[in-house]
């Protein structure tokens, strides 16, 4: 049975970039969802890799701690949480660098991985690829397949399924899509996870892991809180953040049943 990649993103609730201007965080929510998923993981004995947003990880030191302390990885999802197509190479060189040192300051153990807020590594900002590999990192897991920008705020059209080499000495491990006749779908990442019925996400999975390959598979940390402040939003927007937030849990148990899952760390050990 092929081993999948499980990872999260580590961030609070109003940090998808359509929230950003909306809704401030009055009281940090996020060691709630913390708290939930490892006990979840716990209970099945799997290690994932939780990219950490690097400004929240200074201001709550405890929970990357308990985070590290259960075993899992902790990677860097960037220092101040910015697109990186709205970066120059400098600001993202920066604010990556920034990001791991507060990660490795906080574990005392060495950054592996980055990923992109908003999967925002595209076709025009390879670049980010080389300041990756020049930060001494050893893989990167931002790209995101998709054929159609419509689903995602970054996504990269024209990549392969499953994990590659991307440059020398650098792994990619781009997200899950579905190969629906010629056309990358996302369904089980965050939002798809929610919005596809569960069997498209196990049929999509099952599908990619008898071809031999590996898929990787991501979470926000707010959506193990469906209880988290709703705040009025376009419809495609609401329906990408709310829809189906109270199943993301039962989902997610019946996932790590089917399928057997390691951090990125274990992948490219
Ligand atoms: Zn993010």
């Amino acid at each position: 049975m092929v081993n999948n990649i499980l990872s999260f993103d580590v961030e609070e609730w109003n940090s998808s970039f359509y929230l950003d201007k909306d809704a401030s965080v009055k009281e940090s929510r996020v060691g709630l969802s913390i708290n939930k998923i490892l006990e979840i993981l716990s209970s099945k004995d799997i290690k994932a890799t939780f990219f950490v947003v690097g400004k929240l990880a200074e201001q709550n030191e405890d929970i990357v701690k308990m985070i590290d302390a259960a075993g899992h990885e902790v990677a860097s999802h960037g220092y101040a949480h910015l697109p990186v197509t709205t970066l120059s190479p400098e600001e993202f060189r920066r604010d990556l660098k920034q990001s791991i040192a507060v990660l490795e300051k906080i574990t005392n153990k060495k950054v592996l991985g980055y990923r992109a807020p908003g999967y925002t590594i595209t076709r025009n900002n390879l670049w980010a690829i080389d300041i990756i590999r020049e930060c001494g990192l050893r893989y990167d897991s931002s790209i995101y397949p998709v054929s159609l920008r419509v689903f995602t705020s970054g996504g990269a059209a024209g990549f392969q399924q499953g994990e590659f080499m991307i440059s020398k000495d650098l792994k990619e491990f781009p997200l899950i899509t579905a190969d629906v006749l010629g056309v990358k779908l996302p369904v089980a990442t965050t939002s798809y996870f929610r919005i596809f019925p569960y069997l498209v996400t196990k049929w999509a999975i099952k599908r990619l892991n008898q071809q031999g390959m590996r898929t990787c598979l991501n979470f926000h940390s707010w959506e193990f809180d469906p209880e988290h402040p709703k705040v009025k939003l376009p419809f495609p927007q609401n329906v990408k953040h709310y829809f189906n937030l109270s199943k993301t849990e039962p989902r997610f148990k019946q996932l790590i049943s089917d399928f057997d899952f390691i951090s990125c760390r274990e992948a490219i050990e």
